[in-house]
Parts: structure tokens; sequence; C-alpha cells
């Protein structure tokens, strides 16, 4: 150490306490970067590397960035999964003797970013933290941008801890190693970069002070614990109050549908499987919110739906409302839209980066609440007239505000500018001193062009010299001598002063200073005061994203036909003409096929799909499962009527081979899934499998899913969808009760099979393989022999026939004819309304979908 020279040995000091960080520290106008720090920082920012010297023989690798712009380069190590500390000047470095004192003012990570673009508007971005042994397990996750604090503990279960995660998709994690290694290890990959980092310490007294002992003592302790270990982290990085952190929401996981990350993907909830983007998933169809902070609700609302049939129904009596009223639902629009993102104005204000701007847009929103909530009072909903009930519309802030700032404020605080006049006297005073002053410098202008008769003679100012008398070399021999004292000379003019010019002067950059101390007093001031009444602004950002997500529900269901979902507590299922939402409304010519679904205790829980690819089956599928969720996220259905149990679970799995996104296409990891289902689910959940036992030999492959479905139907006693390609599973119909087949109607038609994507009872009785072959243009005599083989294989196994009918309404049956060629599925030809032949998508299936 001795060797450096004091201000590396300083640095290094530094360095010791941010050792997972790039430590930018600041010298003057720079953040400069040293040793490795250097080295890779200029690597991940594409800026030059440098050295200088140190003390030492060889010179020190440096880089460096501007302070004015160094938040772009801080945001972008960020994005790539780094820690920024930021080491700033203590000490004014012009009345310092020596070394300026230097010290970390914050570490700026991915889960507590407070501004810039890794913030996206319309998604959290939260924190972590997790604390545990073998028996129990806490989690903690909190946005500091938006405020919200959540935590939670269940006994310990890495399923549960892969689930939970797959809904907060964090961008850090803190708290006990072996926790943080199985996230690492087991979590389906998050679509950023995640810094773990392990941390033991904790900061009780903090948490006890913020939250109060009374909100502490009703903490289970190991929530007590995890919630200490969280904020210890917050506050050695962020070295500042946290005061946007009002209140500790507990919740239990159990009081939540669960959807484990696979399923999650699988129904595209949030994200697409294959482009991992919002737009096509549920919640993109969804999100018709107008504020950002109701649409982050709306995605909490979609990552867990709800279990209790009271709170399901406070919010589709809501939707329905809404649904009705085309008029209130557009005065609330009109509202909504002017709101700014209150949570994350409400963060500022805590975090003390608020500027006028965002106290401005505080107001011009804070504007819009009285007529949100006399729209809602006036509304025939229970629910939302409770919302304008209890809705406090902070009047009293919006009032400080406006009478503080101007209106258009500029983006500095420090600068001055952004007091109103009328709000404090002493600035007025000053305002008006410097105003003369300015005046009375004018007027000395234009007296000084009439006494010397140089017409082009100007006073101008800077900030070395103050305000001077500019004459031109040309001029010059129009001044006469002594007139002005000589202060700087140019090229091409000359620069005077004079002591009266002077005088005023100072009493202008004195009234200015103190304008701009004092309005930044006031602004400071006023801030404070905001920052006492947070909770309260976070109450009211919290309904008005309500409201927006109960207006958003209703505007997607009025627009494309859903209906309201009966909620039982039973067992039943039924949905009639029923439809996959996104599927729908992403299809160009809007022939989207509707489908029955019935799903009964006494007669069939267990539907076994059969059909060829393409037919439907995974729409359909996935159809039950989405409009289960939307049912039990309080939105409307896409479907003609829906009853709907209340689920604790849904169990989505696809054969091995579909599941080439993680890179785990491997039979194990299918395998894995279905011990996991066995496990945890129970009579109230769905299972969906699509094509099971897909990834290894036929016979093997064919024993597995016969004995998971054997499984399901005997020991579970769920409601379970299955498609299978092995027609051969349909004999299951003989042996299981409850289990019955059905298929995804196929039409041939000359060269042709046209898929009619409907439903319907019976098993397929081909999976028209070997017709793709044929439409591939394989040899004639390859198509006969398989035919042979096939014949041979389906005599065999003593395929059992099974009749077909529509399932559905009987008075749709009426009168329909067939039109074109022949049903293959069945003996007996089921009947087809001629519209749904001509409107379905007529496909000629290509060799890589068989
Ligand atoms: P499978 O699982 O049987 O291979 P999919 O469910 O993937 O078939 O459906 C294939 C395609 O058929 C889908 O991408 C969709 O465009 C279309 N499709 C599915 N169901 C319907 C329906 N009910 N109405 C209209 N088109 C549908």
């Amino acid at each position: 150490m001795a060797q450096y020279t004091p201000m590396i040995q300083q640095y290094l000091q530094v360095k010791a306490e941010a050792q997972d960080a790039f430590l930018f520290f600041r010298l003057g106008d720079f953040y400069e970067l040293f040793f490795e720090d250097a080295i890779n920082a200029s690597r991940e920012l594409e800026i030059t590397l440098t050295a200088r010297n140190g003390g030492t023989d060889d010179k020190i690798p440096m880089c460096g960035v501007p302070y004015h712009s160094a938040d772009n380069y801080i945001q972008r190590l960020i994005e790539k999964g780094y820690k920024v500390a930021i080491c700033e000047q203590m000490e004014d470095a012009s009345v310092t003797k020596g070394m300026v004192r230097r010290e970390i003012v914050r570490v700026v990570t991915p889960g507590t970013v407070m501004e810039g673009k890794t913030l996206g508007d319309k998604s959290n971005n939260y924190m972590v933290c997790l604390t545990g042994n073998q028996n129990t397990l806490a989690l903690a996750a909190c946005d500091l941008s938006t405020g919200e604090l959540y935590v939670t503990s269940v006994p310990y279960s890495k399923e549960w801890l892969k689930d939970e995660i797959g809904i907060y998709e964090p961008s850090e994690l803190v708290g006990d190693v072996a926790l943080l290694e199985t996230v690492e290890a087991e979590a389906s990959p998050i679509g950023r970069p995640v810094v773990y980092t392990s941390w033991t310490k904790n900061k009780e007294d903090l948490v006890r002070q913020q939250f109060g002992e009374a909100v502490w003592a009703r903490l289970e302790p190991e929530r007590q614990a995890c919630i200490a270990r969280l904020f210890s982290y917050l506050s050695e990085t962020q070295k500042r109050s946290l005061g946007q952190l009002t209140q500790i929401s507990t919740y239990e996981p159990d009081h939540y549908m669960i959807l484990d990350p696979f399923t999650r993907r699988n129904l595209e909830l949030v994200e697409t499987v294959r482009e991992r983007s919002k737009k096509g998933s549920l919640l993109w169809l969804l999100d018709r919110t107008e504020t950002s902070m109701g649409a982050r609700m709306l995605r909490r609302w979609v990552d867990k739906p709800l279990l209790q049939k009271g709170k399901i129904n406070e919010r589709l009596e809501a939707v329905d409302t809404l649904y009705n009223q085309f008029i209130l639902r557009e005065d609330l629009r009109a509202e909504l839209k002017d709101i700014y993102d209150l949570e994350r104005l409400v963060g500022r204000i805590a975090f003390g980066n608020a500027n006028g701007r965002d106290l401005n847009a505080l107001k011009s929103s804070l504007e819009k609440i009285p007529r949100l909530r006399q729209h809602c009072a006036g509304s025939s909903s229970a629910t939302l007239q409770h919302i304008a009930e209890t809705m406090d519309d902070c009047n009293d802030l919006l009032d400080a505000i406006g009478q503080a700032i101007v209106d258009e404020p500029p983006v500095s605080v420090r600068d001055g500018g952004l007091i109103r006049e009328g709000y404090h006297e002493r600035l007025d005073e000053l305002r008006e001193a410097s105003v003369n002053g300015k005046q009375w410098i004018a007027e000395l202008e234009a007296r000084e062009r009439e006494a010397t008769g140089i017409r082009s003679l100007k006073i101008g100012y800077n900030k070395v010299f103050g305000y001077y008398i500019e004459i031109t070399k040309s001029n010059l021999s129009a001044l006469p001598e002594g007139r002005y004292e000589r202060k700087q000379t140019l090229a091409n003019a000359e620069r005077y002063i004079t002591p009266e010019l002077k005088e005023k002067e100072t009493l202008i950059l004195e009234a200015q200073d103190k304008m701009v101390d004092i309005e930044y007093g006031l602004f400071a001031e006023l801030r404070e005061r905001l920052n006492k009444e947070i909770a309260r602004l976070q109450k009211l950002a919290e309904q008005v994203a309500e409201i927006d997500v109960y207006q958003s529900f209703a505007v997607i269901s009025a627009e494309r036909n859903f209906v309201r979902p009966t909620l039982t507590d039973g067992y039943d299922l039924v949905v009639e003409e029923g439809r996959h939402p996104v599927v729908e409304a992403v299809m160009r010519d809007g022939a989207f096929i509707a489908n029955h679904t019935a799903m009964t205790k006494e007669e069939a829980r267990i539907l076994l799909i059969t059909g060829p690819n393409m037919a439907g089956k995974s729409t359909y599928m996935r159809q039950v499962a989405l409009i289960s969720i939307l049912a039990q996220v309080g939105c409307f259905v896409p479907a003609g009527q829906a009853e709907v149990p209340i689920m604790d679970r849904i169990f989505t799995r696809i054969g091995a081979a579909d599941d080439l996104i993680g890179g785990q296409s491997t039979f194990m990891v299918e395998m894995a899934d279905i011990q996991v289902m066995t496990d945890k689910a129970t009579p109230r959940s769905l299972i969906i499998i699509d094509e099971l036992g897909r990834g290894t030999s036929t016979s093997e492959g064919m024993a597995i899913a016969q004995s998971v479905i054997e499984y399901v139907h005997d020991i579970i006693g769920c409601k379970a969808l299955v498609s299978t390609h092995f027609h051969e599973l349909a004999h299951l119909e003989e042996s299981l009760d409850k289990l019955a087949n059905y298929s995804m109607a196929v039409q041939e038609s000359g060269d042709k099979v046209n898929f009619l994507r409907k439903l319907i009872v019976g098993a397929a009785s081909s999976s028209y393989g070997i017709y793709c072959a044929r439409l591939a243009g394989l040899p004639d005599s390859i198509i006969e022999r398989a035919n042979g083989l096939l014949h041979g294989f389906e005599h065999a196994a003593a395929q059992v026939a099974v009749g077909s009918e529509y399932i559905g309404n009987e008075k749709q049956e009426e009168g329909l004819k067939l039109k074109g060629g022949e049903f293959q599925h069945t003996d007996s030809a089921p009947l087809i309304r001629e519209r749904e032949i001509v409107e379905s998508a007529e496909y000629t299936p290509s060799i890589e979908d068989s």
C-alpha cells in the first residue's frame, strides 16, 4: 500500500468496501475507474483504457467518464447485471488542504435502480431476499421504485421457490447462499441478467423503526428475519432513507392459484414461448390499462389468480358494471389517461431526486382524482363505490404544489426559477431587486450610448468578469479618455467596467445567489412535506391502479365478446362455446371455432383427446386453462357461458420433444415434472398434458402415458385434459370410468384434409401420418407397406371402435348436413354444420407437421 500515491491509497481503501461493484471514483469533473475495474469497464462500456502513475513502477490502468454523463454509463453496467458504487468528494476541493475526503454515497444495483430504462413503465423491478433452513423458507420481494414490499413464508419447498421466483422475475437476489444457489441452478431462466449476493447481516432495528413495533410484532419470526436481512442490504447499498417503503404486505401463498414457471410459459400468460415478448401473450391481450401502475397491477393479478370466491366476485362485479356501461367506462378512461405513474413519482420523492417537473406531474395527476372518484361513486358497482368512499384525493397536497411550483419549472432544482411569485416574501423582494438591477443596467446602456455617441456600445455579462461595457475597436476613438476602467482586450473589442456597474453587479448577483438558495430551500421543504404523506399517495395510487384494471378488463371483455363466468366451489367445469382468447384475437379472418367443455365429477373428469397434428388439440386444452385463469383473476371469459370451479393449481406439461426452448429437451425433465405433478396436484387442480410420453420408444411411452393417466384418474381425481399421439390409449375409456375420448374433427376430401377444429366425442381413428407421407410424395410401395403394417398393428391391439357424436346443443345439430368428403374417425359419420366446413381453414399437412 505504502508505495502508492496518497490518492491511490485512498482509492484502495474505498474500493475495499465495494469489492463486487465497479467503483466510480470522483476526481473533479470525472468518475475514474482503476485497476481491474478500469480494464473491465473499458471493455463493457467501450471507452478508452489509459494508465497513470500511482507511485509504483508499473502504471495503473485507468478509464473515466465525465460526471455529467455518468448516469448513462451506470445504466449500461446495471443492465448488464453489474453493480456500481458511486464515490463522491465529500468536501469542497477548493477550500480543503490536502486530499479531500471521499465516500461511497450509493451502490446502484439491478434491483435498486430508481431511474432509467431498466425500469419498464409497465413492469415491476423486484429484488428478492431469501432466508430459511431445511424447514422454513421466507421470501421478501421489494420494488424500490414503486415502494412495494411483500413478504411470505412457507415450509421449505424447492418447487415453491421456483414457482415464486418465476413470478417475481427478480433482477437481483440476496440472502442465504444455499437458497440463492438453488434458485440459480433450478429456476427457469429469467430474461435478463440476475445478480446474486449472499448476505447474512440483519437490520432489525431499522425495520422496527420504519414500520413501528406493532407491525413488527405481527410478523412471524421467519418473516421478520427475512425483512431484516433485506433492509440491511438496502440500507448498506442505498445509504439513505427508504421512505417509499411504508407498508409490509404479507401474503399466504395458498391464497392464490399456483402456476409453476413452465405452465406460465406454456400458457403464454405474460410472454410468448418463442419470442419471449409480451406481444401475443394473455397479458398483452388484456392490457387496456391507461396508467403504468394499472399495467403493473394487471400483471400482478395475472400472476396470482385468486382462490376466494368472494374476492373474485368483487372484481367481477366492477367489471360487469363497466362492461355494461360504455359511457362510464369512457369517462374513467378519460381521467386515467392523464394520470402519471404515481408510484414511481412517490418513489422519487422519497428517494430525494424528484424535481419540479415531477411535482407538477403529481399535481396534474391529483387534479384528475376528484372526477375519477365521482364517477366511481355515481356508478352502480358496489366495488367501485367502496373505492370512492375510501379514496383520499390528497387535495391538500395538490394545493401545496400548486401554490409553490411554477407551471413550467426547469429540470434542475438548484438553479432557481421554480417557485411561484407570491409564495415567499423575501424571495419576491430579491426578485424585484434583481429585476430592478437589470433594469438599471439597461438604462445605463442607453445613457452611455447617448453620452458617447457610440451606437454599438453594449453591456454584456460573463461568469469570469461579470458585467462589462463593450466597445468595438473601430469605435474606440470616439470614447473619451478615462471614462471607464479597462478590464479586458479582445481581438476586435475592448471591455470596460465602472465602479457603479460593479456595485449593481454585486447587488444583482447576491440577490440571485440568495434567490437560488431560498428557492432550493422552499422546494426541499415542500418535497419533505410530501415525503411525510407518501403512504397516502401510495394508497391512492393503488386505488387508481385497481380502477384502471377493472376498466381494462371491461374494455377487452366487451370488445371480444367475453361473458361473466359463474364461479363455484363445486367440481364441475362447464363451458359453452369456449374460445382461446389470444388465438382468436390474432386470427385474421376471425374464424375461430368455439368448442364446448364439460368436465364433471359424475361424467368425465379426464378428456383424452386424439387427432392429428395441427388439428387444434393444444389450442383447445390451453383455452380451458385460460378461461379458468381469467375467471379467477376476475375478468370475463371468452365463451358463450361458463361455470368455473375454483382451481387451486393448473399444471401443464408438454411432451419432451416440444420443449426445445429451455434447452432441456430431455425425457428426464418431463418425467421429473410428472413426478412433481403427482405429488402436488389435488382434486381441485387441472392437469393438462400434451403428447405425454413422446420422448421415448412407442411402447414405453405408451406404457408410461397409460399409467400416469390411471394414476390421475384413480389417485388424484382432478380434472385433466390429455392429448396423445397414441390412439391405442383410446381403450382406456373402457377401464376408466371417468375418462372420455374426444377428438378434433377432421374432414377428408380428395387429396386434402380439412381441420374443422371442432371437438367431437370419440377417438380419432387415424393420425394421418401415412396420409401425410403420401402427400409428401413417398413411393407408393412404401405407403402400401405402411398401410399394411398399420392394419396389422391395429388388429393386434384390438382397438376399440368408438362411436362419435357432437357435444353441444341438440338444437344445433338439427338440419345439419355433410358437405364434401367423409368423416374418417368414426364408424358413424357425425353431422357437421355446413358453415363450419366452409369457414374452417383448409390445411394441407406437410411432412414437418406430422
Ligand atoms: P395440435 O395441438 O392439434 O397440433 P394446435 O392446437 O397447435 O394443434 O392448432 C394448430 C393451429 O390451428 C393453431 O395455430 C391455430 O391457428 C389453429 N386453430 C386451433 N384451434 C382452432 C380453432 N378452434 N379455431 C380456429 N383455428 C384454430
